[in-house]
């Protein structure tokens, strides 16, 4: 009889794909295994998601699958159902969302276990042979020397540079051998202890929340609100101390600037088991070797950014996402999912519980902690001897500045660093100066592809756009009226840090942002230098802004933040509470109090008072009101639906002819369609559409039936869309 199977392929269509198999393949098709199938022209390998004896497609329209890849499932079932409930609540296909959830190695047909490794190694000839006898070729000699230490993997040989050439000779005169090492999978960890350091004693609040969560079985979120410093990682890690115990594997999912050596290092400390690291700065190799190790139950505990969310787990244990607020566990670019929504339905699924700790927790992790859907656990008091910071606004309508400092700030700062401390300051602009204009007539040079300025970058000698990274030298004559008297307009970090070294030459300064950690393990460096005291002056955008510990910062000054109020995305205050909150809670985490100066020209602004005087908790607690009086999420649900083309028009066409079709009431809103807030970026204007619905079933509902349409229209084809379930940015 002729087995057929349905596939799903990593193609952007929204459905999945029937092939038979051929009798002539020996392996029996099971549920989530991959196959390599033929698709068009090409050759895809896809995940098979059923198996049929029978199929609706005429025999003529079948095609055979040319491979099986696997005998068993290369997912555990509760990964497979969470794709596939992805698939439905992202509104796309299967087969995407899995290319979301495999490592790119596993998409391409390796091996889902270590395999056993080649090694070479010393003859017995070679093992007696004198290192003299090679003077005469190096290369034979460094192997040689290599071997005399370590066995020789054969994966490694590029790695360590050593000689194929070199090895054939060796091999071929008797002096080396190869073997095979057999991998056995190592999973001594569960059946012992495996504490490695002496935790610090819990103060109450902290003994209080790991008491809860150890009391925690099957499923359940917990929602850790707790001020920065209050010790929430030592609560994740006495947390791990059971479950690990227990033989149960933990996934801890931190937001991309925060995975940092010194994140994983604390980790690593504690406890004596292998700790999988899993990010974008992996390549497709150290990404499979974790995913095994982490699979097969090799890794207690696995760490990583978004995309770790869907790494297996022999053992579910624990799912902990730490700074669950921050917007990079939202995927931006293609399925944008969101990676604590789905730790919460893996959760479930596994029937573990899930941590989601923060200072600043999102309005829709508060909403359910507060609706007790969540259980909620509050860490107020900074741990250790670290006392709360003095926070102060320094109104500069009117006052001089120098390169963006008002006097009260630099002189404030002098206190700070003559008493021997460290200063941070934050400037959430990098490059030189945000934007060019020219002192004569005063145009401002602006992108060619985007509704958007130039950024100066002096040191490059460059102007960029962010947005599109356009990039041309800095002109030498302004485009409008040819006179040479350009320059830069605002301040921007690089400025900024040239201005502070000349301010204070004695006070070393350091200038963290995107342009100065491009090179891998630069911003490591920077921040071990931080923490030796080799800088006196910490200078950053946002990716100094959180979760980092410098007991020695006393001094926070943020600068120019008034664009962060002004926005006209509906988070914006929110985002700006816990930007606010985050970059204050550098400051005075040790033993030495902290104070934080915050320059405005808005210093009556309501929602900054609330925020300084209330703290973020009650802040957010009333914009949580206020969203439900708006009907904004978290109260209703949203899908964005953007839509870009050469011509506006062709765009505003899409969104018009998606309105219709939608059967709106008082449940079910359209706003739109409107020009997006940059509405034109690298050569293409953007306009977006905004489903809203009371439920998250009613959008469901609605869209399922709307989806199909759009696929129909002839607008759609005239311009690229996509769709964005709760979207984070509206940008
Ligand atoms: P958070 O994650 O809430 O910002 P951390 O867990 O990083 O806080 O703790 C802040 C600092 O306080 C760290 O240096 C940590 O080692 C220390 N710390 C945490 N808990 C305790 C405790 N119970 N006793 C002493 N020091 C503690
Ligand atoms: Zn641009
Ligand atoms: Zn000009």
């Amino acid at each position: 009889m002729t087995l057929f199977v349905e596939v799903a392929l990593p193609v952007p269509l929204r459905q999945n794909f029937s092939y038979s198999v051929p009798t002539t393949i020996a392996i029996t098709p099971v549920i989530g295994a991959r196959v390599k199938v033929p698709f068009g022209r090409v050759q895809l390998i896809g995940l098979i998601t059923a198996v049929m004896d029978q199929c609706s497609l005429p025999p003529a329209k079948i095609k055979p699958i040319l491979e099986i890849l696997d005998q068993q499932a290369i997912l555990p079932e509760s990964l497979f159902k969470l794709t596939l409930w992805a698939a439905r609540y992202y509104f796309c296909s299967q087969g995407q969302m899995l290319t979301q959830a495999l490592p790119v190695a596993l998409r391409k047909g390796a091996d889902t276990n270590s395999k056993d490794k080649s090694c070479w190694v010393l003859s017995q000839t070679g093992k007696e042979a004198a290192l003299e006898q090679f003077k005469k070729a190096p290369a034979q000699r460094k192997i040689i020397q290599y071997l005399q230490q370590q066995s020789l993997e054969s994966a490694d040989i590029n790695l360590l540079e050593l000689s194929r050439a070199g090895l054939k000779a060796l091999h071929d005169k008797g002096f080396i051998k190869q073997i095979d090492v057999k991998h056995e999978v190592d999973l001594s960890w569960r059946h012992k202890p495996v504490l490695d350091e002496q935790p610090h004693k819990l103060n109450p609040e902290q003994a209080i929340a790991v008491a809860a969560i150890n009391q925690l079985t099957g499923y359940a979120t917990c929602l850790i609100e707790g001020i920065t410093g209050s010790g929430k990682t030592e609560v994740y890690l006495a947390a791990l101390e059971r479950i690990i115990n227990e033989g149960k594997q933990a996934l801890i999912l931190v937001p991309e600037i925060g995975l940092t050596p010194q994140t994983i290092n604390r980790f690593k400390r504690r406890f004596n088991v292998t700790v999988a690291v899993l990010h974008s700065g992996l390549t497709d190799n150290q990404r499979l070797h974790a995913w095994r190790q982490a699979s097969a139950g090799e890794a207690a505990i696995i760490i990583g950014t978004r995309s770790a969310l869907f790494t297996p787990m022999a053992y579910p244990g624990i799912i902990i996402l730490d700074e669950e607020h921050d917007a990079s566990f939202k995927q931006q670019e293609g399925i944008g999912y969101h990676a604590r929504d789905l730790a919460v339905m893996r959760g479930n699924l596994e029937k573990i519980p899930v941590l989601l700790g923060s200072a600043t927790p999102s309005l829709e992790s508060l909403q359910n902690a507060l609706s007790g859907r969540y259980r909620h656990l509050l860490l107020n008091q900074r741990a250790g001897n670290a006392e709360k910071v003095k926070q102060g606004i320094i109104d500069i309508r009117n006052q001089p500045l120098n390169t963006g400092l008002s006097t009260a700030l630099i002189n404030e700062m002098r206190l700070h660093l003559d008493a021997g401390n460290q200063v941070l300051l934050f400037l959430n602009r990098r490059g030189f100066a945000p934007a060019l204009i020219c002192h004569e007539c005063g145009y401002l040079h602006e992108c060619d592809r985007c509704d958007a300025f130039f950024t100066v970058h002096q040191a490059l000698g460059e102007i960029c756009c962010h947005h599109c990274g356009n990039q041309y030298a800095i002109p030498r004559q302004c485009h409008q009226c040819g006179s040479t008297m350009l320059m830069g307009q605002g301040v921007g970090t690089e400025q900024l840090e040239q201005v502070l070294t000349q301010l204070f030459p004695d006070h070393p300064v350091v200038r963290i942002d995107r342009d100065t950690t491009r090179l891998k393990g630069s911003l490591e460096q920077h921040l071990n230098a931080i923490h030796k005291g080799e800088y006196k002056i910490l200078l950053g955008t946002q990716m100094l802004a959180k979760g980092h510990h410098f007991p020695d910062v006393t001094l926070v000054g943020l600068l120019d933040v008034d664009g962060a109020l002004f926005s006209a995305d509906f988070r914006a205050p929110e985002r700006f509470g816990q930007l606010y909150t985050q970059v204050a809670g550098r400051a005075g985490r040790a033993n030495k109090p902290g104070t934080v100066l915050l320059q405005t020209h808005q210093s009556d602004n309501p929602i900054l008072r609330d925020i300084l005087h209330r703290g973020y908790g009650e802040f957010a607690r009333s914009q949580l009101q206020e969203r439900n009086q708006a009907q904004l999420p978290p109260a209703w649900h949203m899908l964005l639906i953007r839509a870009e083309s050469h011509d506006a028009q062709d765009a505003d066409n899409l969104l018009n002819a998606i309105c219709n079709l939608c059967q709106l009431d008082d449940d079910f809103e359209v706003i739109g369609p409107i020009p997006a807030p940059l509405d034109k970026k690298a050569g293409k204007y953007r306009r977006q559409l905004m489903l809203q619905a009371k439920t998250r079933a009613r959008l469901q509902l609605e869209f399922e039936q709307i989806l199909p349409q759009i696929d129909q229209l002839p607008e759609a084809k005239r311009c690229r869309w996509s769709l964005d379930r709760d979207p984070q940015d509206l940008l």
